[in-house]
C-alpha cells in the first residue's frame, strides 16, 4: 500500500485564533484542487477551534502540538484529548523536541500521551531526533532507537495504524541546517527497520514517516524523493501561506 505523503506545519507558540483564520483563507486558493496528499497544520491550543472551522471543507487538517494523558481532573494548564478533539483537532504532535527540552516530557510520558491519543482515535505524530553533540560522539542510532522504543512502549500492531512518525535532529530545527537527503533517508531506512522490529514487517511498511528540520519550499522535493521519507513537519517555512503551499505542493 502506497503512504500518502504528510505535509504539517508546527506553529509552536505563533498566532491567534484570528491570525489562524488569515492564513487559512490565503492557502485556501493556493491548495485549491491538489490531491494525493495530506495537508495538516499544528496550531496553538487556543487557535484549534477557530482554525478548524475556517478549515472545515478544504480538506487541510488541524492538530494540536501536544496534550496531557489524562481525560481530565486537576491538572491545572493542562489539556486533554477529548478537548482538543472537541474542539476540531484531529491529530496531535508528540515530544516534540522543544518539549523534550523545555517542558520535561520523557518517552514515559510521550508512551502515555500516545496511548490516550488513540483512544481519542486522533493520529498521533510521534518525534525522535539527536542532538548535535549526539550525532558527533556517533551516538544517533542508538539514541534514535531507545526514544523510538520508549515513546511507543505499550503500543501493539493492532492499534498502531494510524501511527506517524517524525524524525526531528534537534540540530537541524529552527537553525537553517537541514539535514541532506541522503543523511535523512539513511536515519529513516533505520527507524522503519526499527519499527518492524517492535510492530511487525506490515506496520513498519504503512506507517508514514516524516522528516522534520528547517524544511523550505526549495529542499522539500529531495526529501520528499527519498524511499522512506513520507512527509514533512514544518516549523518556520509553514507560518506563511506560500511557503506552506508551496511545501504542500512539493511535486508540482
Ligand atoms: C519543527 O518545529 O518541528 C521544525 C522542524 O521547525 P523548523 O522547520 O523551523 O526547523
Amino acid at each position: 500500500m502506497p503512504r500518502t505523503p504528510f505535509l504539517a506545519g508546527n506553529w509552536k507558540m505563533y498566532k491567534t485564533g484570528a491570525e489562524a483564520v488569515s492564513f487559512i483563507e490565503a492557502a485556501k486558493p493556493l491548495l485549491a484542487g491538489i490531491t494525493g496528499r495530506e495537508a495538516a497544520v499544528a496550531v496553538p491550543f487556543t487557535a484549534i477551534a477557530e482554525a478548524a472551522r475556517a478549515a472545515s471543507g478544504t480538506g487541510i487538517l488541524i492538530g494540536a502540538q501536544n496534550v496531557h494523558w489524562e481525560r481530565e481532573g486537576a491538572y491545572t494548564g493542562e489539556i486533554s484529548t477529548g478537548m482538543v478533539k472537541a474542539a476540531g483537532a484531529s491529530f496531535v504532535i508528540l515530544g516534540h523536541s522543544e518539549r523534550r527540552q523545555f517542558f520535561g516530557d520523557t518517552d514515559e510520558w510521550v508512551a502515555k500521551k500516545l496511548q490516550a491519543v488513540l483512544e481519542a482515535s486522533l493520529v498521533p505524530v510521534v518525534c525522535v531526533g539527536e542532538t548535535l553533540a549526539q550525532r558527533e560522539s556517533g551516538d544517533t542510532f542508538r539514541i534514535l532507537a531507545s526514544q523510538l522504543k520508549g515513546s511507543l512502549a505499550g503500543l501493539n500492531a493492532e492499534r498502531a495504524a494510524p501511527l506517524v512518525v517524525a524524525y526531528e535532529p534537534v540540530w537541524a530545527i529552527g537553525t537553517g541546517k537541514t539535514a541532506t537527503a541522503v543523511q535523512a533517508q539513511e536515519v529513516h531506512a533505520f527507524l522503519r527497520a526499527e519499527l518492524a522490529t517492535l510492530l511487525g514487517e506490515k506496520t513498519a511498511s504503512a506507517t508514514r514517516l516524516l522528516y522534520g528540520g528547517s524544511v523550505k519550499p526549495d529542499n522539500v522535493k529531495s526529501l520528499l524523493s527519498e524511499a522512506d521519507i513520507d512527509g514533512a513537519l514544518v516549523g518556520g517555512a509553514a507560518l506563511k501561506p506560500d511557503s506552506f503551499a508551496q511545501i504542500v505542493k512539493f511535486d508540482s
